[in-house]
Formats: C-alpha cells, structure tokens, sequence
C-alpha cells in the first residue's frame, strides 16, 4: 500500500496529556484519529508532526469546498480587517442583507421555491427543532413520524426523532412524540412501500395520532448512506399531501450540494413544506444553520423562537461568496454528480472484489457497507494509518463513508480510492 507520509502513525497515546486529563469522555473523533491536526489546505490537513492526510470526511459533510478556500477566505479576511459586525444577534447587517438576497436570487428564485428563511441557531440540531416545533404549532398536533436509522441531532427534539438507540438512551428522559417508519427498502423490497404507514394512517383502530408532519433525510448519511428512491420520495410527497401532513426534508447532511444539486430532494422533483440546512451552508465550516418554510406557514410570533447566535456574521460572508462561486450555474453540480459517478465506479470494483462488501450512496455521499461490521472500523483504521481520513456510519458502524470535499481533484480522489482498496484488501482474511 502506498503511504501517503511515511513518518509513524500517531496512536492515542500521542495526544497532548490535556485531552486524557480535560476533556471529557465524550470525545470521539479524536479518538479516530489521534493526532493533533494544525493547518489544512484543500482536502489536505498537516498534522503537528507534519504528516498530510487527505481528508475524505470534510467535518462530517462541513467542508464541501474543501479547508480555507481561498476564494472564501479572501473575502472573510476583508470583511474582519473592516471592522464589520461579527455578533449581531439578529439585528440587520450588511453581511445579513447581502446572504439574504443572494440566496434568494441563486438558490430559492431559480427553483420557485418560495420558502421563508429562520435562522434557527447555528447547528444543524437548531434547525431541526425549529422545524419541529413550527410544524406543531402550525398543525396544533404533537405526533412526528420519522424513519428508521434516521439521524437528525442530539437535542431531545432531534433525539426523539432520531434511530440510534445509543444516542436514544442518552437522552435520560423518555423520547416521546414521534412515531419510527421504515425506511425505503427496510424490508428489502419484501414490503410494499407505505404499506405499514399507509394502513395505520387509515385504520381507526391503528393507534396512531395524526401527526403534524414527517421528517425524512433523502439519504441517510449517520444511518449507514441509505438512498432513498426517487420514487418513494414522490410517494411520500404525495401521501403526505392527500394526509395533510407537513414534509420536512433534513438537509443538513446532504444538502449545498452533496448528492449533486443544491438541495438533495430536487432530484426526485417534491417540494418540501420545511427543509433543514446547515454544515456546508456558510461554505467554510463556520457554524450556521437554515430553517425554510413555505411562506404560508409562517406563523411565529417575533422572538417566539430566538437564541444567541443566529447572527455569527462571518458565515453569512463566506455562505454568500459560496453561492456566487459555486451555484449561479449548474457547472459545479455536474463535476459533483461526475465525480460522484467516478467514486462510485471504483467502489464497485471495490466490492465486488471481495466477499461481504457492497457499494452504497448517492452523488458525492458514497461509502462501502462490511458484512462483518468490526471490518468496517478496521479499514478505516488502516486507511488513516496510510494518511486517509474516513469514518464509518450505520447502526452497527458497519458502513465505511466517504464524503470528500466536492472540490477534491480527481488525482486526488484516485489516490484516496487506492489507499481505500489497499486497506480493504489488507483486512480481507
Ligand atoms: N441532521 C442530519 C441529517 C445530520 O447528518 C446531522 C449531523 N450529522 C444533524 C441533523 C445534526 O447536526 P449538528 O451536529 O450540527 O447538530
């Protein structure tokens, strides 16, 4: 196998003393990778020992235009250098302003898409509980359905909505008010889509409250990169619709690009009531988030729902430079979908090259899924000991994902792709 760096790989009695002795348990991905990262260019990130990795996690979906873009950094740095206003609550600012118009004239006018914007908070969690407490109030109903292996935050609303049963039991409360469905293809195609939901929905025996809305990801990135059809997201639209009950897309992980367009629910051509933005939106990694809604469902009252840091104007500087760059036409969307194509192909050849291992995903969220899951962790293991960052994902962690900057060259992308076929090759028995 080919190392990217050849000085030794770190362990985790590498880390600075501070983090076994300050930080809490709680940590984790340092824990994965336990090395103290100090600049980072691009999909490259330079250890303290000056080790490079080549980064094909992107801060879990944050960095899709790669670490300090230069295009963004530029007008970051001015924007800093002038004095301009970084806190602002929500008070109107010059950078405010200027988001505000730009994502409506590039992202929501070309899609007719007539949505309000809410600055919920800063995480992506911010914007799921907005989007589930609007939904209630806008119905007056409590019950929210959600998918199976759904992953939408770990505040007690976005726990409640949330598969994991790890991250369930860390609530220390009950986690009430939502209602698990399968996801597509939960059965294996054994069960006609809706069948379940459907059923209950009209059985007045079937025990289930009507519910204000339904929260589904089009590709469940944390659940192990399960793709919804086209179809099924169609049918859910549709079902959803005739119910009259509110569609909320969580794009949080999938969205800005990811799986090819803008929003990744375009494809399959619905209209979401409520979509949820954050990680890649501000388009340098600084915290910021979105909560869309159909302009009919506004129904806030001014400061009903508010918080500190829904003004972290910096990220509103390089959100709108992201958008200017990347999104006034659909050339960055094919080069991703291209790319997207190209990753997959290899992972294909991956797979079917060895036993118990298959390709999974969409656009630029692609990854390979172990039958023996502890196999998953060891790739992963073996790949950042060659220099390649990765995580795995899924409920047992048997799924290895890839969500590289979609900026990442395509040499680039091939060489991680080697590093990921040596160490799958390497944990073959
Ligand atoms: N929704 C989805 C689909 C996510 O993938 C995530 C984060 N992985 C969240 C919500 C929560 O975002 P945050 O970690 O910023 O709270």
């Amino acid at each position: 196998m080919t190392a990217l760096t050849d000085t030794a790989t770190p362990t985790d009695s590498a880390l600075a003393e501070v983090y076994h002795s300050v930080e809490s348990e709680v940590r984790s991905y340092c824990r994965s990778w336990p090395t103290t990262m100090a600049v980072a260019q691009g999909s490259w990130l330079t250890d303290t020992d000056g080790r490079r990795y080549l980064d094909f996690f992107a801060g879990a979906g944050a960095l899709n235009y790669g670490h300090n873009n230069p295009a963004l950094k530029q007008p970051l740095l001015d924007y800093l250098a002038a004095d301009h206003i970084v806190h602002s609550l929500d008070m109107a600012t010059t950078a405010k302003t200027e988001f505000l118009e730009t994502f409506e004239r590039v992202i929501l006018r070309p899609r007719a898409l007539d949505y309000k914007v809410q600055f919920p908070g800063p995480t992506g969690a911010n914007a799921v509980e907005a989007a589930l407490k609007l939904a209630r109030k806008v119905t007056g109903r409590e019950s929210i359905i959600n998918f199976t292996n759904a992953f939408h935050g770990m505040t007690l609303g976005a726990l409640s909505v949330t598969g994991n049963s790890m991250k369930r039991a860390g609530a220390g409360i009950p986690l009430v008010h939502s209602t698990p469905m399968p996801y597509d293809n939960y059965f294996g195609g054994a069960t006609e889509d809706f069948h379940w939901f459907e059923r209950v929905l009209d059985d007045s025996g079937g025990g289930l409250n009507h519910p204000a809305a339904v929260i589904v990801e089009t590709v469940q990135g944390e659940g192990g990169l399960n793709v919804a059809r086209a179809e099924w997201l169609r049918a859910l639209a549709d079902l959803c619709h005739r119910r009259d009950i509110l569609l909320i897309v969580d794009d949080v992980q999938m969205g800005c690009g990811r799986t090819g367009r803008f929003f990744s629910f375009e494809e399959a051509g619905i209209v979401p009531d409520i979509v949820t933005l954050s990680k890649s939106i501000s388009g340098y990694g600084l915290p910021m988030a979105l909560t869309l809604f159909r302009r009919d469902l506004d129904v806030w009252t001014p400061g009903e729902h508010n918080g500190t840091f829904r003004g972290h104007n910096p990220a509103f500087v390089t959100a709108t430079k992201a958008l200017e760059i990347y999104w006034q036409d659909q050339s960055f969307s094919e080069q991703t979908t291209a790319k997207g194509a190209h990753v997959r192909a290899r992972l294909d050849e991956i797979a079917s090259a060895h036993d118990g291992v298959g390709a999974r995903g969409r656009g630029m969220a692609q990854g390979l899924k172990f039958a023996d899951a502890a196999r998953a962790a060891e790739v992963c293991r073996t790949a950042f000991d060659h220099g390649l960052l990765m995580e795995t994902s899924g409920p047992s962690d048997e799924v290895v994902k890839l969500l590289p900057p979609l900026t990442t060259s395509e040499t680039d992308l091939d060489s991680g792709l080697d590093l990921l076929a040596a160490a799958v090759a390497a944990t073959s028995s």
